[in-house]
């Protein structure tokens, strides 16, 4: 059964470990990113370019890879919604074991005769890596809640509210009283 793609970008020939604990090799890549890294708010865009620094190590159960990943993720600060890019670096670690190898755990990675294939990893990694609520900066004060007015922009910025007329009225009743 062989279902990885050799001409995908992410799939990688491990021919030249020949299988000898102790041999390795490094590559690095540039690649497009994957379809759907992300959501809609902060994500890796389809086709952007990814770039892999790895090593491929073969251990007696199969290869290790271990390097790191850089892309550039974009999308919307959570406060304010401007638009929002920064660059993205996650370590990736994993032991793809041979087609053969007896181990039980179903979540183990395994190599396809020579090949591995590096995108599940990849994706997790960097989609882990994601903040859930991106900044256009730590300072960011968002949006007011009543007219959308950019707060950092208007930092005195306030409506009287409900509550402050009610107080006002309140002050004149008791005036009157007064008087
Ligand atoms: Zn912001
Ligand atoms: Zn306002």
């Amino acid at each position: 059964m062989n279902t990885l793609d050799p001409r995908s970008a992410l799939v990688l020939d491990t021919h030249e470990l020949g299988r000898r604990a102790g041999a390795m090799f490094k590559k690095s890549l540039t690649v497009g990113a994957p379809e759907d890294l992300g959501d809609d708010v902060i994500g890796i865009q389809s086709g952007s370019d990814i770039t892999l620094n790895i090593r491929c190590e073969s251990v007696i159960e199969g290869v290790l890879v271990s390097g790191d990943v850089v892309g550039q993720a974009t999308g919307e600060c959570s406060r304010c919604l401007d638009p929002i890019a920064f660059d993205v670096t996650v370590e990736i670690q994993e032991l793809y074991e041979y087609e053969e190898s007896e181990n039980d755990d179903e979540e183990a990675l395994k190599l396809e005769g020579d090949y591995l294939d590096l995108e599940p990893v990849v994706r997790d990694a960097l989609v882990l890596s994601l903040p859930l609520a991106p900044l256009c900066n730590d300072e960011c004060l968002g949006l007011c809640s009543e007219c959308g007015i950019r707060l950092s922009e208007a930092p005195d910025h306030q409506h009287e509210s409900v509550d402050s007329r009610w107080q006002a009225l309140k002050g004149l009743l008791d005036e009157k009283k007064e008087g």
